[in-house]
């Protein structure tokens, strides 16, 4: 059972930091309220073991205090019907106020307080404010995996308050579940499949998978640096002359490692980054001048194909090529079918870090791989194998304490 679940609440009054930034439209209704809908079950846990809830989120990035537009009041309607009952609000998160609604909240009954960044103690993790947070439950439950890498006051300080009565919720301890399948006990073969557009900002995460990962897909803009550093022709296709050293670097890390570096073959070519640009298909290490590459090709598809079908845990980060436009969409497209025919055969995959997450959602095909992070930034961090303040603080009995 999860640790969560194992938890009573009964008469207990939780305080629980959810992400609940959401995007809002002009007339300040939400646009996707998915970020709501995955912290459901935590609040609906806590509030029919017979406990209440006080929940905390930031939304947006106000800069000098309360902001119209970046007010959670306007979530209260939304949430209110997604739960069935009526939620309070406080239009503070601290003070005098906040402490009497928290105080006089009911088994059952759920209170969202404003946007934790209209101070901007949140986000510098001020040890006080997190303590005037803390006098507000007996509990302190974080399920906000989008904000675990920061070590803010809701996120991380706060938790100092709580000694043992505090944990995950259900959404931030699947998030760990998840990546832990990946990278502490993975069922191999296990491949990583790393694409976007540049090297640089995936450098760390590609390094910390060597030690894991039996093979290691390159695909997306990141790839031509790779070619070009092997002295391919690759056009004006979108190149990182200053990792140029890099690249040749992990492309000799891999043979010391005995992982198998997948670069791709062929390539997709455009005369121009347009979706009614000319398109054709040629060699990656070929591509003639004034042409780019903005898809992986055929071959490639094939060979990175046969490799997901072959692994029994998968790692998809970014994009193979631009696959915001349609004319360049294929190669992406057919990796992410790759990722859910193997899921099928019993693959565990993990999908995490931005636009890997808006391709598979783009077709649709989220609900057919094992887990689809929430976490952009987290998520990567947690790749890269840097330990996040945000789970410390709960793992710690101690808490998270700034050195
Ligand atoms: P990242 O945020 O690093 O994962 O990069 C994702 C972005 O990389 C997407 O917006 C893609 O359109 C872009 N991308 C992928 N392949 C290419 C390419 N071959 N050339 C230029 N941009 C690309």
């Amino acid at each position: 059972m999860s640790n969560f679940q194992s938890i009573n609440f009964n008469n207990k009054k939780a305080l629980v930091r959810v992400d609940f930034n959401v995007p809002l439209n002009d007339q300040f209704e939400i646009t996707d309220d998915t970020r709501i809908k995955a912290a459901l079950p935590t609040i609906k846990k806590i509030i029919n073991d017979g406990g209440s809830v006080i929940l905390m989120s930031h939304l947006g990035r106000p800069k000098l205090g309360p902001e119209e537009k970046f007010s959670l009041k306007h979530l209260v309607d939304h949430l209110s019907s997604l739960l069935g009952i009526s939620v309070k609000f406080c239009d503070d998160c601290i003070g005098e106020k906040a402490n009497k609604m928290a105080s006089e909240l009911n088994a059952g009954e759920v209170l969202l307080l404003e946007n934790l960044r209209f101070y901007k103690h949140e986000t510098s993790g001020d040890i006080n404010f997190a303590k005037q947070l803390a006098e507000l439950g007996d509990f302190y439950v974080n399920d906000a995996f989008g904000t675990a890498h920061r070590a803010h006051a809701s996120t991380t300080m706060v938790a100092n308050f709580f000694q043992e009565s505090k944990s995950f919720g259900f959404l931030l301890e699947n998030e760990i579940n998840s990546i832990q399948k990946v990278l502490d006990a993975p069922e191999k073969p296990l491949t990583a499949i790393i694409g976007g557009a540049k090297i640089s900002s995936k450098i760390s995460i590609i390094e910390n998978l060597f030690n894991i990962a039996d093979n290691i897909i390159i695909g997306g803009g990141m790839a031509y640096t790779f070619i070009k550093a092997q002295e391919g022709k690759v056009g004006n296709s979108l190149v990182e002359d200053d990792q140029l050293e890099t690249a040749l670097k992990i492309i000799d890390l891999a043979k010391q490692k005995g992982v198998n570096l997948a670069l791709p073959t062929d390539t997709i070519i455009a005369d121009g980054f347009s979706n009614d640009a000319n398109r054709k298909q040629c060699k990656i290490d070929d591509i003639p001048a004034g042409w780019m590459g903005l898809d992986i090709g055929e071959e490639s598809i094939e060979t990175f194909k046969n490799i997901v079908l072959a692994s029994n845990t998968i790692l998809w980060n970014g994009p193979m090529g631009v696959f915001e436009f349609s004319n360049f969409e294929d190669g992406t497209k057919s990796i992410a079918l790759s990722v859910v025919e193997a899921t099928k055969k019993g693959a565990f995959s993990l999908i995490g870090g931005g636009d890997s997450v808006a391709a598979i959602n783009k077709y649709n095909l989220a609900n057919q791989v094992s887990y689809v992070s929430t976490g952009g930034g987290a998520m990567l961090e947690y790749l890269e194998g840097k330990r996040l303040p945000g789970i410390i603080a709960i793992q710690q009995k101690e808490g998270f304490r700034i050195s």
